[in-house]
């Protein structure tokens, strides 16, 4: 199985990601953890990608696709994978259309989560996350049971930098223009879902086993 999770920063992809990773035995490649983990290890890589992410703006594509292209050559995706954060621009998009033809596979499905966005920056502000284990939190709906502790592996429990509010709504509005586009993009080639971002959450998940995926 083969398809992308699309949609805005907050709609959930991470959390339905969680629960589909749980079902079926498929690579999950989050571009955004990739990038993250890149920064923490201080590579070059991390070291070009930090201001733009701090700041709540794209990732230049060229370094995207080429840590894509990569990652998508990799043993484990012969399994299928979920792409979760990638593509994020139509240049991305197009540059994997010739990737996935060069290795001779197809899309079985694009889902998009569509949000409204005041929930999704009331979400975004409240989300927290273990900066040992990468376990999400929610001041509101998930908190921990020790305040800023993580309740599985006992490391510290952060705000992300670009969780402020003011990096949200850029990061909204840079979903809106560079983003959305995509939705049409998928929409005519016949692979586009779209899934209630409110809904539970492993509504993706029930959606893929409906169609046999
Ligand atoms: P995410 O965890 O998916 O919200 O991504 C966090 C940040 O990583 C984004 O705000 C971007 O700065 C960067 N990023 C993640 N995926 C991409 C992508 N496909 N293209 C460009 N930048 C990306």
């Amino acid at each position: 199985m083969r398809i992308i999770l699309i949609g805005a920063p907050g709609s959930g992809k991470g959390t339905q990601a969680e629960s589909i990773k749980n079902r079926y035995p498929i690579a999950h490649i989050s571009t955004g953890d990739m990038l993250r983990e890149n920064v923490r290890a201080g590579t070059e890589l991390g070291k070009s990608a930090k201001s733009y992410m701090d700041s709540g703006r794209l990732v230049p594509d060229d370094i995207v696709i080429a840590m894509m292209e990569k990652r998508l050559s990799e043993p484990d995706c012969d399994r299928g994978f979920l792409l979760d954060g990638f593509p994020r621009t139509t240049a991305q998009a197009e540059a994997l259309d010739r990737l996935l033809d060069k290795l001779g596979i197809k899309l079985d499905a694009v889902v998009e989560l569509s949000a409204d966005d005041e929930v999704v920056v009331r979400r975004l502000m409240a989300r927290r996350v273990c900066k040992n284990c990468g376990e999400i939190y929610n001041t509101i709906s998930r908190p921990t049971a020790r305040d800023g502790v993580c309740d599985k592996c006992g490391g510290d429990v952060v705000q992300r930098d670009d969780d402020r509010e003011e990096v949200i709504r850029r990061r909204l509005s840079v979903f809106r223009e560079q983003t959305a586009p995509l939705i049409g993009y998928y929409r005519n080639k016949g692979l586009l879902v779209t899934i209630d971002a409110a809904s539970s959450k492993d509504a993706v998940l029930k959606f893929l086993e409906e169609r046999h995926l």
